[in-house]
């Protein structure tokens, strides 16, 4: 597989613009990067990494794509794929940029990608990144696009070049986003509603806290809009055993409790997600 190489993305070291070189990408300054067997990059250095395989397991990136493979987050994916079309039919420019922050194993991008019209996707350069190199693995093999290793903190593109940019049920750091965003640009993101996974949290807890407020946003970055996404689904023993597995900080939880969940043969729960649109302040 190749590498396909943003004219925006710079080495994570000292911003230097890259070449590529045969099996590897090397910045001006000499860094060399190599390209995996699947055409992704890994830039996490040993300063970058808290553990030594950083992010998702293997296992808990195979949960995800088993999950988001059933459909379950498809009306999220779709709602993603309009604001996408939206934003380029107000866009006159010719290339416009979408990044997946945190993209996991690259769901939402490949949605985005197979059900662009034609002209659509020759304007678009998809982008995305993801701290689990497992992730990557999963995501490079899916479809097309710039793939890396990375983490939110330090997004190796050139200020203001990017024109959407996903946060979905991620970590965000307000700073680099706001940094990466383009004046026009808008920052996405998808997170869970109160009622989200109710009904599983309900066998899982005794009892269910309520959510903390939200935090504001910084004076970076202003909401223009905001929706809920509300719709039920009919999960099977599987498809909880994939939910549980693939976001374990959700459900953290005696085993006893999630055994409890597993041992139901169908249980419908609420996806419930707020869905925000965010464009970067004038002053900065
Ligand atoms: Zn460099």
């Amino acid at each position: 597989m190749t590498f396909l190489l943003h004219p925006a993305l710079r080495c994570p070291i000292e911003a230097a613009p890259f070449k590529l070189d045969g099996p590897s990408l090397i910045c001006s300054h000499g860094h060399r990067f190599d390209i995996a067997r699947q055409g992704y990059v890994n830039f996490l250095g040993p300063n970058d990494k808290r553990s030594r395989d950083p992010g998702d397991s293997k296992k808990m990136v195979s949960a995800r794509a088993a999950f988001l493979g059933a459909n379950f987050y498809r009306p999220l994916a779709d709602a993603c794929l309009d604001i996408t079309r939206k934003y380029c039919s107000q866009i006159a420019r010719d290339a416009i940029t979408l990044m997946d922050a945190g993209c996991g194993d690259g769901y939402f991008i490949h949605h985005v990608q197979e059900n662009l019209s034609n002209d659509l996707r020759k304007r678009m350069s998809l982008v995305g990144f993801d701290i689990s190199k497992w992730a990557m693995q999963k995501s490079a093999r899916r479809c097309k696009a710039t793939w890396f290793v990375g983490s939110n903190r330090n997004i190796p593109m050139i200020d203001k070049s990017v024109d959407l940019l996903f946060d979905m049920f991620g970590f965000p750091d307000y700073a680099s986003f706001s940094k990466l965003l383009a004046p026009h640009g808008r920052l996405v993101r998808v997170t869970p509603g109160n009622s989200h996974l109710i009904q599983l949290r309900q066998i899982i807890y005794s009892k269910i806290k309520d959510k903390s407020e939200r935090k504001p946003y910084p004076e970076t970055l202003r909401a223009v809009s905001e929706k809920h996404i509300t719709y039920e689904v009919v999960l099977r023993s599987k498809d909880i055993h994939n939910l549980l597995l693939m976001t374990p900080h959700m459900f953290r939880s005696t085993s006893e409790h999630r055994q409890r969940a597993l041992n139901q043969d169908q249980l419908t729960v609420t996806i419930d997600v707020m869905l925000e649109e965010l464009i970067p302040t004038a002053a900065r």
